[in-house]
């Protein structure tokens, strides 16, 4: 079977003022179906355009990129696409956020109302189905987005720092419950992250990547079980996994023999 994702020898460059900026050289992924893997590095490594090409929101400047077999050509349905910023629509309710995709595939009112209140359910929101964004705190509004990307049932979730904007202990919190949902509904997930604690906490595999152009220098596996627990996050495992990624990200020029990729040191 083809890969959920498959990144091929992917080459993205901006013409600019200042003149060419290649933003990604000669990237290389696959990402099997129902994986969770987080994507780290530090700014302008090209975490966000590599998303992007695969949303179908940009398109590679060589290379290709394919989805569940087939070349992205553009946006679609199948891929949902969670940002930072919670892009939620100021003027509807929790549940008529949810519905709006639903909406957009022409699903009947009671199915979609169902639908929507499940997700919000999932997300520990299911009382707050009436609210309005402004009456829902930051980590609360990051659930209804993340409820409207579920609910819609995209093959694949690509997020863009989801977390970025939440204070430390609302994110742990988060990291768990986008975790217990990723374990319900086993979908593909991509999560782009600047905090190595998350990447590590959060995937089966991690992605670590260096600017100057843009290139994948590092993919370390992360053998632990889920659920992950706060055992697992204090382990002396975990910190050796974090130790290999904090190089990765913060060294880059140390990392890396290809031969050992994916194992330990
Ligand atoms: P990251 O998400 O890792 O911070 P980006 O993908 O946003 O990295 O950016 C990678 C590189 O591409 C950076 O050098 C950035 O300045 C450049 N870049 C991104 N988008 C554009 C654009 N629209 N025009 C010109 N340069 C861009």
């Amino acid at each position: 079977m083809a890969p959920m994702i498959a990144i091929e020898s992917v080459t993205k460059t901006y013409d600019t003022s200042r003149g060419t900026v290649t933003s990604l050289r000669d990237v290389s992924l696959d990402v099997e179906r129902g994986e969770f893997v987080t994507l780290v590095g530090p700014s302008g490594c090209g975490k966000s355009t590599l998303l992007n090409l695969i949303a179908g929101l940009l398109t590679p400047t060589t290379g290709q990129v394919l989805v569940d077999g087939r070349p992205v050509t553009g946006p679609g349905p199948d891929r949902g696409v969670i940002f930072q910023q919670y892009a939620l629509f100021p003027w509807l309710t929790a549940r008529e956020n949810v519905e709006f995709g639903l909406r957009l595939q022409g699903m009947k009112k009671a199915e979609r109302r169902a639908r929507a209140q499940q997700y919000l359910e999932l997300v520990g929101l299911g009382r707050f189905a009436s609210s309005l964004p402004k009456e829902l705190s930051g980590g609360m509004k990051q659930r209804c987005a993340i409820a409207r990307a579920y609910a819609v049932h995209p093959t694949l979730l690509l997020m863009d720092e989801p977390f970025g904007a939440l204070d430390a202990v609302t994110r742990v919190q988060m990291q768990d419950d986008l975790l217990a949902t990723w374990q319900q509904e086993r979908r593909t997930v991509l999560f782009i992250t600047h905090d190595v604690d998350e990447a590590v906490y959060l995937a089966g595999r991690v992605i670590v990547m260096s600017p100057s152009p843009g290139r994948i220098s590092d993919v370390v596996d992360v053998p632990l079980a889920y659920p992950r627990t706060e055992e697992m996050r204090l382990s002396a495992q975990f910190a050796k996994i974090r130790g290999r990624v904090w190089r990765g990200v913060h060294h880059p020029a140390a990392n890396t023999d290809p031969a050992t990729e994916g194992a330990l040191p």
